[in-house]
């Protein structure tokens, strides 16, 4: 799949060109409790150059599948369920990877702010670039999500280097607004107790981290790689154990004010 990256590429551009009132997506979650602060409409657009081994939504990989749906109507589903969300809640666009839709949006959330609601952007921080730095400007809350924090071992789960993911995080500090990183913990392959602590150390002064989320691997996705006549390669792997979990959350304890399991 990840041959095909030139065509991916151009691919992903023209995604970005595209009806620029449109959003690709897969699918909407009204009640989200697990993407981001409070109760959340949770946005999952369409397509992903990662090819994560463990991905619980390959069906959100192709840039060219999913549906189009007008910025207007997703921000009056949101303001629908405004009542719903609270204090805390509001939107989260997930994926997929959202930066690929950069430019459309960063009109969503400048829309979702009109009317007065948070936004949160879940992203595996695949590029970074103006448009990005502008959506990036008018999300309140992100939520990178860090795969891996030695990069040959990132390259083998999820096909692709980790350099911007961490450029990313660097201009997010620089901006002073508030992060969240994600983590899968996946056994023999991201729970090297040295590559923990050097992910610890790296991020340990960033002053915008307000929280580091474990993620323990699962394989509810396992199905859909099946419908999809891809070939799941971590079968064999199981879920990590409570010791596992654990000795990781303890390691990033050295580091993180506030770490969660989730
Ligand atoms: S970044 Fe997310 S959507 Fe993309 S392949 Fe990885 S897990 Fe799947």
């Amino acid at each position: 799949m990840i041959k095909d990256g030139l065509l991916i590429a151009q691919n992903v551009e023209k995604l970005n060109l595209e009806n620029s009132e449109q959003l690709r997506i897969h699918s909407i979650e009204s009640f989200g409790t697990h993407d981001g602060p409070g109760i959340r409409m949770v946005v999952f657009v369409q397509g992903c150059q990662f090819r994560c081994l463990y991905c619980a939504n390959p069906d959100t990989m192709n840039i060219k599948g999913g549906s189009l749906m007008d910025i207007e109507d997703i921000v009056a589903r949101a303001i629908k369920q405004k009542p719903y969300f609270g204090k805390k809640g509001g939107v989260t666009v997930s994926g997929g990877e959202p930066l690929l839709q950069r430019s459309i949006l960063k009109k969503l959330f400048l829309r979702l702010h009109e009317e007065g609601i948070h936004t949160t952007l879940d992203s595996n921080g695949r590029l970074i670039d103006k448009e990005a730095k502008e959506l990036l400007d008018h999300t309140d809350l992100l939520m990178l999500d860090v795969k891996h924090f030695q990069n040959d071992w990132h390259k083998k789960l999820t096909g692709l280097s980790n350099t911007n993911t961490f450029k990313v995080a660097q201009h997010r500090e620089a901006t002073g607004k508030p992060m969240w990183l994600r983590y899968v913990l996946v056994p023999g392959w991201s729970d090297q107790e040295e590559y923990l602590h050097q992910m610890g150390e790296y991020f340990k002064d960033f002053k915008t981290i307000e929280k580091i989320e474990v993620l323990p691997y699962h394989q509810l996705g396992v199905h859909k790689w099946e419908a999809l006549g891809m070939e799941y390669k971590l079968k064999d792997v199981k879920p990590p154990s409570a010791e596992i979990l654990e000795r990781t959350a303890a390691i990033f304890r050295n580091y993180f004010r506030d770490v969660r399991v989730n």
